[in-house]
C-alpha cells in the first residue's frame, strides 16, 4: 500500500468516492481513498436514492443539476449500470402559498438552466389517475430526475475512480492527522471484524498527503476532534417504509410506465414506486439527533428502530394522497442517520486554521449532492476556485461559538423544516436567542423582529409594539408579507428625517505591526486610506474574483480597522490569517485581532442623524465636530457621544447623511438610551435590516453574498473605482485576464401590485434569459419594485428593457444608472 500519495480522500460513500473520482479526472494522477469498512457502509447504503432537483439556493441547484447529469453518463464510462430510473418528479402544492412558492423556485431553476414544467390538477389526474386531486392547486414537475441505486452509483463511481488510476484502500480508518509544515500525515490502523464489530488491529501506517479531504459522514464529529476543529455536522433519524403490492398500481403499470416520485410538501412526504408497491419517504416533528458525540463502534450499517407513531400523520396523508395505498401493508422499513447542519447545507470547503485540508461532511441530500460536490471541490483543489461561488457551503460558515448542543438542536429543527414554506423571509426559532449585543432587551420592548445573523439576533424590522409571538411567523409571504408597511415607514424615515439602524453584528479585525501598510496594500485592490480616513476595498481569490469586501479605517500609520460582512466572521478571520502567515517572509509580522465581540455598532442615517447626534455630541465645538470640514464624508474621528467615546465613520449604508458609531460593547446600553433620547427630538424612527437593504440598492451598494462573491470579479461588479491597477495586489492578474464576463446592473421593475423580487429571478431580453438578479426589493424613492443582478456586458447600458420573471410571469424592467437615487452623492456630503 503506498504511504505518500497527493490527495488522501477519507471516507467511501458517496461523497468521498465522488471526489476522489473527480480529483482525478481532474488531473490528479495520485489520489488514494481510505474506508474504514466496505464502500457505501455508512449512510450511503440505506438512502432511498432519490435526486430532487428543488433546492431554492443557487450553489446547491447547480450542484444536484451537475450529479444528475453526471450519472447519467457513467455507464458509458464504466460499464456499470446504476439504475437511474428517469421517472421525473411529481411536487404537489395544496395552497398557493405554496404555488408561490414553486414559482419563486422555478425563476431560479431558470437560472441554472433545471427544466421544469407547471401542471393544473386536471393535467396530473389525466397523466397519473391514482393520484388524488380534488385538493390539490398544481405541482411542478421536473421530467429530468428521479432516483438511483445509491450502491450502485458509488460503485460505479469507484470503478471510475480506479479506472483513472485512485487508489481504493478498505478496512482502514483515519485514525490521527499531523500537519508538518508541507503535508499532512496521516494514520491510518487496519479495522478488523470482531464479533461483528468492527474494531481497530494493532497495525498502524502512515500516509503522507499533500492534500486530505473528509468525506466521513456520520463520523464527522470524531473527525472534527481529531483535526481540533468544530463542524456542525451531526445526524438526524430518518425514516422510510416500503410497503407490499397495491394491486391498483399493478393494473395501471400494465399499460404506462412508472410513476414519477411524488412529492406531497404540505403532508411532508414523498412517494415513489417500489416492485408495484410504494415507498413513503417522511421529514416528520421530533426526529432526534444521534451521535453528537461519535458513532458507536458497534454501529455499522445498522439501522434504528422504526417509530411509526411519530410518521402516523405522513402515512394518513398518503393514504388520502393515494387511496389505493390504504390495504397494503407494511414490508419494510428503514430509519437511519441523515446528517445535518444547522442551515441543511453541507459543510464544503477549506477547514478553518488548517492548511490543505478539505471538508465535505454534513450531507442531508448526499446521494443527490456527490456528483457536483466532487466536481466542484476538485475545482477548487485543483484550480483553485470554482467556477460557482460555493461560499454559502463553506465550512467557516459557522464560528466557533458553535456548539455541539445547537448543532443537534439546530439540526432536528432543519430535518423538521425540510418541508416547510421556504419563504426568503424565512427566521428559525431554534436556539434563539443565543448571541445578543446588550441593546437586545431594549429593542425588543419596542417592537424589534430579529433575524438570525452568524448566531447574533438583529432587528430585521420593528412591528407592533404589543405584536403577539406569532406575528412575524404569520408575516411571511413570498409575496408581499406583514412586515413590508413597516420596513416601507422605516426606509421613509431614513430618506426623509432619521434611523437608527444596529449593524453590531458587523465583523471587525484590527491589523497591526511595521508589515501591516505593505501587507494590506498587496492584499486588498484599493488604494489604502490616509491616517483618519476609511476606503472600500476588496480582497480578490487567487481567480481574481472577490473574496471579501472590506470598509478599511486607517487607525494609525501600521493600524487598521477593517469591518466587513456580519455573516462572515470565522471565513474572513481565516482567510486574513493564513494570507498574513503566507506573505510574513515577505512583509514581516502581522498582528490580527478579531475584534468583533467587543464593539458594538449603531449606524445613524438621514438628513437629521447630525442634528441628533449635535444633541449629544461633547466637544469644545459641537457646532463644527460633525460639520464637513472637521469631520469630512469617508473619514473617521475619535468622538464623545455623552461619556460613550465613540469611533464615528462617516458612511452609511443606505446613501443617505450618515455615521456608523462603533462604540465599546459594555456601553451600548448608555449610548442607545442617549441616541433614543436625542432622536426623539427629531422624529428618529428604529431602522431594521430589511429597510436598509431596500434602501442600499436605491445607491446601488453592491451586498457581500449576493452582488459580491466568488463567481464576479470586482470588475464585473461594475466597482472599477475601488480598483487601483497602478499598484500590484494579490490577484490582479487573474482578474484581468478574467475580462468581463458579466456586469452588475440596477434595476427598477414595474412588477406585480403584492410582490417585490427576492433577488434570485431569471432576467429576459426578450424571449432571451440573460442574467439573473441576486438582490431585490422595493424602493420608496421610486414607489416600485428594485434589483440589482447580473446580465451580459453589452446589455449593460442604461434604458436597456428586460423583463423580471416573477410569480411566473414576466414583467417589465429597465436597467437605470448606477445610483438611481441621489447619483451626485448631495446628500452623503451635506455640510452642517
Ligand atoms: C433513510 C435515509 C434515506 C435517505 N434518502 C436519500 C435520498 O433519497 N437522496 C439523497 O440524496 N440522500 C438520501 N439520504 C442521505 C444520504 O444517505 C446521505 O446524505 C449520503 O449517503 C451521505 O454520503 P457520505 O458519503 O457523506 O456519507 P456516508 O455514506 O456515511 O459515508 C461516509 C464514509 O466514511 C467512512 N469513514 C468515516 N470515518 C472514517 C475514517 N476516520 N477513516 C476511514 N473511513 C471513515 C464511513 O465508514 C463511511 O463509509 C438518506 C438518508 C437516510 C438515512
Amino acid at each position: 500500500m503506498k504511504t505518500q500519495v497527493k490527495a488522501l480522500v477519507v471516507g467511501g460513500g458517496a461523497v468521498g468516492t465522488s471526489i476522489a473520482y473527480h480529483l482525478a479526472r481532474a488531473g490528479w494522477d495520485d489520489v488514494m481513498l481510505l474506508e474504514r469498512d466496505e464502500l457505501t457502509s455508512g449512510s450511503t447504503w440505506h438512502a432511498a436514492g432519490l435526486l430532487p432537483l428543488f433546492n431554492m439556493s443557487y450553489a446547491t441547484t447547480h450542484i444536484h443539476k451537475y450529479s444528475v447529469d453526471f450519472y447519467k453518463t457513467l455507464e458509458a464510462e464504466t460499464g456499470l449500470n446504476a439504475g437511474f430510473a428517469v421517472v421525473g418528479n411529481l411536487r404537489m402544492a395544496q395552497t398557493q402559498e405554496r404555488m408561490d412558492e414553486y414559482m419563486l423556485y422555478a425563476s431560479t431553476a431558470e437560472t441554472c438552466d433545471v427544466p421544469y414544467v407547471f401542471l393544473t390538477p386536471d393535467e396530473i389526474k389525466a397523466r397519473w389517475p391514482l393520484i388524488r386531486t380534488e385538493d390539490l392547486k398544481g405541482a411542478l414537475y421536473h421530467h429530468t430526475d428521479g432516483y438511483i441505486n445509491p450502491a450502485d452509483v458509488t460503485m460505479a463511481m469507484a470503478k471510475g475512480a480506479r479506472q483513472r488510476g485512485v487508489m481504493i484502500e478498505r478496512k482502514w480508518q483515519a485514525d490521527a492527522f499531523r500537519w508538518t509544515g508541507e503535508s499532512w500525515e496521516v494514520t491510518a490502523t487496519k479495522m478488523v471484524e470482531k464479533g461483528g464489530n468492527l474494531v481497530p488491529s494493532d497495525e498502524q501506517i502512515v500516509i503522507t498527503a499533500e492534500h486530505v479531504v473528509t468525506a466521513s459522514g456520520n463520523h464527522a464529529q470524531r473527525t472534527a476532534r481529531m483535526l481540533g476543529i468544530k463542524m456542525p455536522a451531526i445526524p438526524v433519524e430518518h425514516q422510510f417504509i416500503v410497503m407490499d403490492q397495491d394491486p391498483a398500481l399493478v393494473e395501471f403499470r400494465k399499460d404506462h410506465p412508472e410513476h414519477p416520485v411524488i412529492r406531497d410538501a404540505d403532508a411532508q412526504s414523498y412517494v415513489r414506486e417500489e416492485r408495484g408497491g410504494w415507498i413513503l419517504g417522511v421529514y416528520e416533528k421530533n426526529a432526534p439527533a444521534r451521535f453528537e458525540y461519535g458513532v458507536p463502534d458497534s454501529f455499522r450499517a445498522d439501522l434504528f428502530q422504526l417509530d411509526l407513531e411519530r410518521i402516523e400523520d405522513q402515512y394518513m396523508a398518503m393514504n388520502h394522497r393515494m387511496p389505493s395505498a390504504e390495504d397494503c401493508g407494511l414490508k419494510d422499513d428503514f430509519n437511519g442517520p441523515i446528517c445535518y447542519t444547522p442551515d441543511g447545507n453541507p459543510l464544503v470547503g477549506p477547514a478553518p486554521g488548517l492548511r490543505n485540508m478539505w471538508l465535505a461532511e454534513g450531507f442531508s441530500f448526499g446521494i443527490t449532492a456527490a456528483g457536483g460536490t466532487g466536481y466542484y471541490l476538485a475545482q477548487m483543489m485543483v484550480e483553485g476556485e470554482a467556477e460557482i461561488d460555493m461560499a454559502s457551503l463553506d465550512p467557516k460558515r459557522y464560528g466557533d461559538w458553535m456548539t455541539t448542543e445547537f448543532a443537534a438542536r439546530k439540526n432536528e429543527e432543519c430535518y423538521d423544516h425540510v418541508y416547510i414554506l421556504h419563504h426568503p423571509d424565512e427566521e428559525r426559532p431554534a436556539c434563539r436567542p443565543l448571541r445578543t449585543a446588550p441593546a437586545y432587551d431594549r429593542q425588543k420592548a419596542l417592537g424589534a423582529q430579529f433575524g438570525f445573523v452568524n448566531g447574533w439576533e438583529r432587528p430585521n424590522y420593528y412591528g407592533p409594539l404589543d405584536a403577539p409571538d406569532s406575528f412575524d411567523h404569520d408575516s411571511r409571504s413570498f409575496r408581499r408579507g406583514g412586515w413590508w408597511q413597516y420596513a416601507v415607514e422605516e426606509a421613509r424615515a431614513v430618506r426623509q428625517g432619521a434611523g437608527l439602524i444596529d449593524a453590531t453584528a458587523f465583523t471587525k479585525h484590527v491589523i497591526r505591526g511595521p508589515g501591516a501598510t505593505a501587507f494590506l496594500d498587496w492584499f486588498t485592490c484599493n488604494k489604502l486610506p490616509k491616517v483618519g480616513g476609511i476606503n472600500l476595498t476588496y480582497a480578490l481569490t487567487t481567480a481574481g474574483t472577490t473574496r471579501t469586501e472590506y470598509t478599511i479605517v486607517r487607525l494609525g500609520e501600521d493600524e487598521y480597522y477593517l469591518v466587513s460582512a456580519g455573516a462572515w466572521t470565522a471565513y474572513d478571520a481565516d482567510f486574513l490569517r493564513k494570507a498574513a502567515e503566507d506573505m510574513a517572509g515577505e512583509f514581516g509580522y502581522v498582528e490580527i485581532q478579531d475584534v468583533t465581540s467587543q464593539w458594538g455598532v449603531f449606524a445613524i442615517a438621514g438628513p437629521r442623524s447630525r442634528d441628533v447626534l449635535t444633541e449629544i455630541v461633547k466637544d469644545a465645538d459641537p457646532a463644527t465636530v460633525l460639520g464637513n470640514k472637521r469631520f469630512p464624508w469617508l473619514s473617521m474621528r475619535n468622538i464623545e457621544l455623552g461619556m460613550c467615546p465613540v469611533r464615528a465613520i462617516r458612511v452609511a449604508y443606505t446613501g443617505e447623511l450618515g455615521w456608523e458609531l462603533h462604540h465599546p460593547i459594555e456601553m451600548q446600553n448608555y449610548l442607545w438610551d442617549q441616541l433614543m433620547a436625542a432622536g426623539a427630538k427629531h422624529d428618529m424612527k428604529l431602522v431594521g435590516a430589511r429597510a436598509q437593504n431596500w434602501l442600499r440598492q436605491e445607491k446601488s451598494y453592491r451586498a457581500f453574498g449576493t452582488e459580491l462573491g466568488r463567481d464576479a470579479t470586482p470588475l464585473e461588479a461594475d466597482l472599477p473605482r475601488f480598483v487601483d491597477l497602478s499598484k500590484e495586489f494579490h490577484g490582479k492578474a487573474a482578474m484581468q485576464a478574467k475580462g468581463i464576463r458579466s456586469t452588475c446592473v440596477t434595476l427598477l421593475i414595474d412588477g406585480p401590485d403584492d410582490a417585490d423580487p427576492w433577488g434570485r429571478e431569471a432576467l429576459y431580453h426578450g424571449e432571451t434569459r440573460v442574467g439573473r438578479l441576486t438582490s431585490g426589493g422595493y424602493s420608496v424613492a421610486f414607489d416600485k419594485s428594485i434589483g440589482m443582478g447580473y446580465v451580459s456586458p453589452e446589455l449593460a447600458v442604461p434604458g436597456t428593457r428586460l423583463k423580471v420573471k416573477m410569480l411566473d410571469r414576466l414583467w417589465d424592467a429597465e436597467i437605470v444608472e448606477d445610483s438611481p437615487y441621489d447619483p451626485g452623492n448631495e446628500t452623503i456630503r451635506k455640510d452642517a
